[in-house]
């Protein structure tokens, strides 16, 4: 799409050049907008975001948003934080100061800017629900001092600042919890069980099943996500969420590693591995919300979904 310069947005995306966010940036720069990835590359890659070096309207910063940042844009995306367990609790202290240090930077960058900002925050910060599915008024069931708190914990203090500033400094915010989503560009050894269970299928080494497997979780497909995401930093200014996004279909991880095992053609035997601490029994998003307030529902369905990234999977891997 081309646009004229007085209506060509200047769009930051923080961990642009990670999963969610690269495909974030092909959207909007497919609708003419400019765009500036900031990243420092933790979780994210350079493949991610070769196909547009040399774009006239791209440019990416290598930086870590812990660190202050002055740049001058329309509109923010705030995403970097590393995203899967197995990396997130890499670096405990380093995932909190993303998520919290990371915030009050973003949000002072658009505060100096009146520029509009939108939090990639997560279903983790219902931790392990009492309430199923999920709506946004249920507050949480989060262990403040386990594994996984760095993460849950740095999400909820960052929705926090952004209230905060909402309320302080009249910014106007999005708050979006993702519930898990998966597709193309997500990191092969990241840990997370859509990528884990392709990847091991492929290659005929066994799916690792934590836990017996009947814990479930909902899978969104990233162009839904995607998709919602724009949505809601277009929705009318007095909407803030915050608002669920993702699919409500919900399967056990067995379910799961069933289906990859028969849409792969695998011989890969199913091995019980221990169940990580915390680790949520149930998840599903309850998005009437999204649906009244932006017209959004996802429409790839998990068997769609999961042959895309499969294709994705065998071409990159070469298997
Ligand atoms: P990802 O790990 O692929 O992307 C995160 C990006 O942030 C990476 O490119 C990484 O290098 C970058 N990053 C990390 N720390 C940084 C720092 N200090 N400074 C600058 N960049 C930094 O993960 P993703 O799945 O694309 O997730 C993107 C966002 O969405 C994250 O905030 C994540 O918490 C949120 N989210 C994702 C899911 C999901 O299922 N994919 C679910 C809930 C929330
Ligand atoms: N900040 C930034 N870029 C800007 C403006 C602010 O990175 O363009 C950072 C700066 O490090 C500051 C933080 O955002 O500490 C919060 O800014 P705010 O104005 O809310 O508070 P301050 O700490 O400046 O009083
Ligand atoms: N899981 C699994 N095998 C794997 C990776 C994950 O059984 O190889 C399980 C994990 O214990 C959890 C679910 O799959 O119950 C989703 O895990 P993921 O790390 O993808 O996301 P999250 O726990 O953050 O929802």
């Amino acid at each position: 799409m081309s646009r004229n310069y007085s209506s060509r947005k200047r769009i930051l995306v923080t961990g642009g050049a990670g999963f969610l966010g690269s495909h974030l940036i092909d959207v909007l720069l497919g609708q003419g907008h400019e765009l500036l990835c900031v990243d420092n590359y933790f979780t994210g890659t350079r493949d991610n975001i070769a196909h547009l070096r040399g774009h006239e309207r791209f440019e990416f910063i290598r930086h870590d948003v812990t660190f202050p940042l002055y740049v001058e844009v329309d509109e923010i995306y705030n995403l970097a934080c590393p995203a899967s367990p197995v990396h997130y609790q890499h670096d405990p202290v380093q995932t909190t100061k993303t998520s919290v240090h990371g915030a009050i930077n973003m949000l002072g960058l658009a505060k100096r800017l009146g520029a509009r900002i939108l939090q990639a925050s997560t279903s983790e910060v219902y931790g392990d629900p009492a309430i199923h599915p999920q709506t946004e008024d249920y507050w949480g069931n989060v262990n403040p001092i386990g594994p996984r708190s760095c993460y849950d914990e740095g999400k909820r203090c960052a929705e926090t600042l952004f209230f905060d500033y909402h309320r302080q400094h009249a910014l106007e915010i999005k708050v979006m919890r993702i519930f898990n989503t998966y597709g193309p560009r997500m990191h092969p050894s990241d840990g997370r069980v859509v990528s884990n269970f392709i990847v091991q299928a492929l290659k005929g080494e066994p799916i690792t099943i934590y836990g017996d497997g009947q814990q479930t979780r909902s899978f969104c497909y990233v162009d839904d996500l995607v998709r919602g995401m724009v949505l809601l930093m277009e929705s009318p200014a007095d909407f803030t969420g915050p608002v669920n996004i993702g699919n409500p279909g919900e399967f056990t991880i067995l379910e799961l590693a069933e289906k990859v095992i028969a849409m792969t053609g695998s011989r890969s035997e199913l091995i019980r591995e221990p169940l990580p601490a915390d680790d949520p029994k149930q998840r599903q998003p309850d998005i009437t919300l999204a649906r009244s307030r932006l017209g959004w529902e996802p429409s790839v369905a998990l068997d769609q979904g999961l042959e895309r990234t499969i294709a994705y999977f065998r071409a990159t891997l070469d298997l």
